[in-house]
Formats: structure tokens, C-alpha cells, sequence
């Protein structure tokens, strides 16, 4: 029989479970069994001594606590780790990514999908289609690993961490598990964390925001916008036939004003694409009073699509602040290792086609 996996279950069906099994005798041997997991990050029954040695057994038969298992990891000069991690459930691959900054804070870039359906031409991801989605004890399984990781990590001394929802998948079409991965992944009987440090991108599904808005009111959301003139947005991302950039500004105008809140735009600067003078101030409409620009230089060039040079992002951004916009950069993290979406699962899925032809 294949096992339990914890994260995916609520506190009432385990503790049914586990006493329908006389895995438990009290409730308050599960209570100390998720304090371990979710307070402690212990992802090992080996590893909860406070329990006796048979039901730490007991346990490791019936259940599993990750629903992922560490495939591979590359680690970039500038301490970025990218995990391929193999679903349990039916060995499909996702990525995650641990990111820290200078000041060693650290990151960490969750999936939501394997794959995903909405096709934007600069995101490898998108090419592969949607396969599946996440469950939410994947999601979470994710975000378990990667602190056990920052657990571990002696260079980190803050003891909190941040999620970015930019990983592979479009986070809003599996608006489901998603709101259930956060709802543990914020609520205090489980790990707890504040909702401030969550950050959810999407390309565009705009009308989905509030139903999480209501639900988690101090998370921070991303525009995938790319540029700001319709005909040219809908080039390189599909979904954006979705909502015209009126309509979706319209929404998030007023999703900034009830919420008290303000949006992020992550803009791709494709060289020769959406960075002239007429980009720029297609951009103006998004003052800072609602809105952050966040300006991503593309991470690869190919064929279709290069990056620009240090002097025309540059020459930009200028241009973004002189219409008095509030304009970030984001800088390369795990450049060495192809830490941008999707990479590399695309290369790990094309070598197992191939070892498959082969056989
Ligand atoms: S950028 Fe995001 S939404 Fe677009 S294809 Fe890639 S994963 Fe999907």
C-alpha cells in the first residue's frame, strides 16, 4: 500500500487514523508528532525521540512526511541551490530553488505545477505544457525540504525565510492546493509564518487575485506584464488574451486600494523587443503609488530571443525613473546553473526520452 503523506493530511483525518491503527493512544502524541514536523522541521520519525521507538516505526510504515524525494542539486557560486525533486506520488519532476541574498536572507522559489499550460515564449516551462498540478502536501513538502536545507546552513542566521511562487506552473491555475499550502504554511497551528513573506507571480489571472486576497489579506502579489502594449504582450504570452492590460489595471487598481496594498510588475527585458522609448512609456500608467517595476534582464539569449547589454538596461531603467516610476532591478542568481524556471527539467525530461528510445 502505497504510505500517507502527512503534509497532504488535515489534523482530524490523521488523528481518526492513527487511532483507527493504535498507532496513537492519545491525541496529544499527534500534537507532538506535527509540532516536530511543523514548528521543528524534523522530516524524519527516526528523529522524534520523544516518541517510543514502536511508534516511531509504526509511524514510518503507515506514512511518508515529504512528497518529494532530492533527484539532484547544483549549487551556484553565489550559494544558489536548484533541486530537481521527483514527485513520490508518480515520479514526476519539479524544480525549487534556494536562493540567499548578500546579506544571507533567504529565499526560496516553490512550484506550483509540473509544467504549465500559458505558453509565455521567454519560459521554458511553458514550453513543456501543463502535466499536472501540485498537490498542496507537494507544495508544502517543497517548502519543508528547503528549510530543512536553511536548517542546516550555518551561514543563515535569521531564522525566518520568504516564498516566492515563481517556480514551474502558474501558481493561480491551481488556485485549489495552492490556498490549502498556504493556509498551513501560515497558520499558526501548523508552521505559522506570516503572510508577509509570500509572494505569488502570475502572468495574468488577474480575476483570481481576491479569492486569495480574501483568504490571506497581507500577501504580495506579481504582474508577469512584460510590457505594457497590448498587441505586443500577447506576442510572447498567450494569456494575455485573457485580459486586455486596461482591464487587468482596472482590476488591480482597485484590488491595491481595498487591500492597502501594492503590486509588483515584473518586466523580462527582451533586447530588441520591450525596451525602446515607446515601451517605457507605455509604463507610465503605473505609478508608484500602486505599483513596483521590477526589471528582469532575460537570463539566456537564443535564436529568437536575446539579452540586453548593461548599457541598454540601463538606459531603461533611466528612462522608467524619469517618468517618476518606482523601478527595481534583479540580478542574477544561479546563473552558473541554469537557475532560471524550467531549465532544467526540460534537459532532465529530454535525457529520460532519450534513455526511453533507447530501451
Ligand atoms: S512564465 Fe510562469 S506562467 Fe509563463 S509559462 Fe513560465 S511558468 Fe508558466
Amino acid at each position: 500500500m502505497d504510505k500517507i503523506n502527512i503534509l497532504e493530511q488535515s489534523r482530524e483525518a490523521l488523528l481518526s487514523d492513527m487511532q483507527q491503527c493504535c498507532i496513537i493512544d492519545k491525541p496529544y502524541r499527534l500534537d507532538q508528532i506535527l509540532q516536530s514536523i511543523y514548528k521543528n522541521c524534523v522530516l524524519s520519525f527516526d528523529d522524534m525521540t520523544n516518541l517510543s521507538i514502536s511508534m516511531r516505526e509504526s509511524l514510518s510504515d503507515r506514512y511518508n512526511i515529504l512528497g518529494v524525494r532530492e533527484e539532484q542539486c547544483w549549487t551556484s557560486s553565489d550559494g544558489t541551490i536548484k533541486f530537481l525533486f521527483e514527485l513520490c506520488k508518480d515520479r514526476q519532476f519539479v524544480e525549487s530553488v534556494y536562493l540567499k541574498d548578500k546579506n544571507n536572507r533567504v529565499t526560496f522559489c516553490v512550484s506550483s505545477q509540473v509544467g504549465c499550460r500559458m505558453g509565455c515564449t521567454f519560459c521554458k516551462t511553458g514550453r513543456m505544457g501543463l502535466i499536472r498540478n501540485l498537490t498542496a502536501g507537494e507544495i508544502i513538502s517543497e517548502v519543508m525540504f528547503l528549510w530543512n536545507v536553511m536548517k542546516h546552513d550555518e551561514s543563515v542566521t535569521d531564522k525566518f525565510f520568504n516564498i516566492v511562487f515563481m517556480g514551474m506552473g502558474e501558481p493561480l491555475d491551481n488556485i485549489d492546493n495552492l490556498c490549502a499550502a498556504i493556509d498551513k504554511i501560515t497558520n499558526q497551528q501548523y508552521i505559522g509564518m506570516s503572510q508577509t513573506r509570500i509572494t505569488i507571480s502570475t502572468c495574468g489571472l488577474v480575476d483570481k487575485i481576491e479569492s486569495v486576497l480574501i483568504k490571506f489579506p497581507q500577501i504580495n502579489f506579481a504582474l508577469s506584464l512584460n510590457s505594457s502594449r497590448q498587441e505586443q504582450r500577447l506576442t510572447v504570452m498567450p494569456a494575455a488574451k485573457l485580459h486586455s492590460i486596461s482591464e487587468m489595471k482596472k482590476i488591480l487598481d482597485g484590488l491595491a486600494v481595498k487591500y492597502k496594498t501594492r503590486f509588483t510588475l515584473e518586466y523580462v527585458m527582451i533586447a530588441g523587443f520591450n525596451i525602446c522609448y515607446e515601451d517605457a512609456a507605455a509604463l507610465k500608467c503605473w505609478t508608484p503609488k500602486h505599483y513596483l517595476i521590477n526589471l528582469i534582464p532575460l537570463n539566456h539569449s537564443d535564436e529568437h530571443q536575446k539579452r540586453p547589454n548593461e548599457h541598454q538596461i540601463t538606459k531603461f531603467a533611466d528612462m522608467l525613473q524619469s517618468f517618476g516610476l518606482k523601478v527595481t532591478r534583479r540580478y542574477r542568481r544561479g546563473a552558473d546553473i541554469q537557475a532560471d524556471c524550467g531549465q532544467l527539467f526540460l534537459e532532465r525530461a529530454e535525457s529520460m526520452r532519450n534513455n526511453d528510445t533507447q530501451v
